[in-house]
């Protein structure tokens, strides 16, 4: 046994001691993806929690499992040419890593953004797998994007990119095979443009390709909400099987997209005092609670940024540029921006600040000392396979409308997206205690999840 000390770094939350077997599985990893920090990350989070499971089902081991759900059925990697306004040619990467289908067609988000490479598409993609298993739905995992930034480019080059795009993905999709979702820098405007190119070439309305779309062309209520409400509900559930609720609880939410507008929304309405937010920019601070429509219509339709919103918002909202969010004290912190964004040292100082619970809204924006930091002080931690798994569980809740032909109420959809996140904290819950880890999270999220997918590969055979 030996304490890591690889590129990986530590995994989440605790430094992996692995044995001989778990250890060999990771230097293999390591070897075979090198340099691909972030898939390193995530798997020795997975790695570091799954330990108690290998000793129970020894088949798991003979059938290689762990080594088969650490390998992508498929990586698809292209090109993606485009022409600017100006008519000036650029050429951006496309990534589809289809990851796992024991359980269903392959789903997960594309993610538009200048960072975007095999190491960032392959952890999200291996998260997804857990996340969506543990959604309890039919649905397997996959992620994909380019590393393309919307941000700037006029609706007409954002046309031509996702076009382009979906020229070359649109052989590998299909409702029963693979069916992606929006991510950082996907929302409804691009996914309308790959809907509609996916339509042309394909000849087919084959509403169930894509999820997250407008309400007018397939779309279903509450996807837009869901990964942010449901974070926020997930927050309940911890705070509830501790005795206690958002009710007067100052919160903090990383982010000022999509996920974290929700999740500011929902927590608010759950009883929290959200007072601070982030973007690009910095932070802003409003001790009087933030104010969502204002929030909304300066992030979303102005696609302004935060200082905007503290000169409108006026009376104390304070704008601070450059800083993180998780400067400012809170009980509750929900982390919904975007990977290791939350530092050891951030973590530390909200322990200090008296935080009690945190969730991750975003996929793994805590570090592993983060993480290490919340369990050491006893801090409830959702971590982001489940809390942000509201999100994919409604995408699953389209593709059955979308199959059905059927259009859902949006009080009949929350109540749904309410009944799945109280599942996923009761499997994470019950998983931790039934592996001997009680109040672990990350452990029961890991191990259910992984029991889920590796029980249907055993009964699929070696494929
Ligand atoms: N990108 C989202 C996630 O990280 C949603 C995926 C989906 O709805 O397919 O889970």
């Amino acid at each position: 046994m030996r304490t890591p000390t690889t590129e990986a770094g530590p995994a989440r939350g605790q430094t992996p001691r692995l044995d001989g077997k778990l250890e060999t599985i990771r230097a293999t990893l390591l070897r075979r993806n090198p340099g691909e920090e972030e898939f390193h990350q995530a798997v020795d989070d997975v790695l570091a929690t799954v330990g108690p499971v290998a000793a129970r089902r020894p088949e798991y081991a003979e059938a290689k499992l762990l080594e088969r759900i650490c390998e992508p059925e498929r990586q698809i990697i292209f090109r993606v040419p485009w022409t600017d306004d100006r008519g000036e040619v650029h050429i951006n990467r496309g990534y589809r890593v289809e990851f796992n289908s024991a359980l269903g067609p392959y789903k997960g988000g594309l993610r538009f953004d200048r960072s975007v490479n095999a190491s960032i598409m392959k952890f999200l993609g291996f998260e997804q797998v857990f996340k969506n298993a543990l959604t309890g739905m039919p649905i397997g995992g996959a992620k994909g994007g380019a590393d393309f930034d919307p941000k700037g480019r006029s609706d007409g080059e954002v046309m031509r990119f996702c076009q382009s795009f979906m020229t070359e993905l649109h052989r590998h999709l299909g409702e029963h095979t693979d069916v992606p979702a929006g991510d950082i820098g996907v929302g409804q405007r691009e996914l309308g443009y790959l809907f509609g190119q996916y339509k042309r070439i394909t000849n087919r309305y084959e509403s169930g390709v894509l999820t997250g779309k407008g309400l007018a062309w397939g779309g279903a209520r509450v996807r837009r909400e869901a990964t942010g409400y449901g974070c926020a509900y997930f927050v309940a559930e911890m705070l509830a099987a501790r005795g206690t609720s958002f009710d007067g609880r100052d919160v903090v939410v990383s982010g000022a997209g999509n996920v974290a507008l929700s999740a500011i929304e929902k927590a608010q309405q759950l009883g929290g005092h959200v007072i601070a937010c982030s973007d690009t920019s910095g932070y802003v601070h409003d001790p009087r609670g933030l104010d969502v429509e204002l929030l909304t219509q300066v992030k979303e339709v102005e696609r302004a940024d935060l200082a905007e919103y503290a000169r409108r918002r006026g009376d104390g909202a304070r704008h601070v540029a450059g800083g993180s969010a998780w400067a400012v004290p809170c009980h509750v912190a929900l982390p919904c921006a975007t990977q290791n964004e939350l530092s050891g040292a951030d973590a530390r100082r909200l322990v200090q600040g008296g935080v009690v619970a945190v969730a991750e809204g975003a996929n793994m924006p805590c570090t592993p000392d983060a993480v290490r930091a919340f369990r050491d002080a006893g801090v409830a931690f959702g971590p982001g396979k489940a809390a942000n798994a509201g999100g994919v569980a409604t995408s699953a809740l389209e593709m059955q409308q979308n199959a059905s032909r059927d259009s859902w109420t949006f009080e009949h959809t929350e109540r749904r997206l309410v009944e799945i996140m109280r599942d996923i904290h009761a499997a994470c819950r019950d998983t931790a205690a039934e592996y001997g880890a009680p109040g672990d999270y990350a452990a029961g999220a890991n191990i259910a999840g992984f029991v889920r997918v590796a029980d249907a590969m055993l009964a699929l055979g070696l494929i």
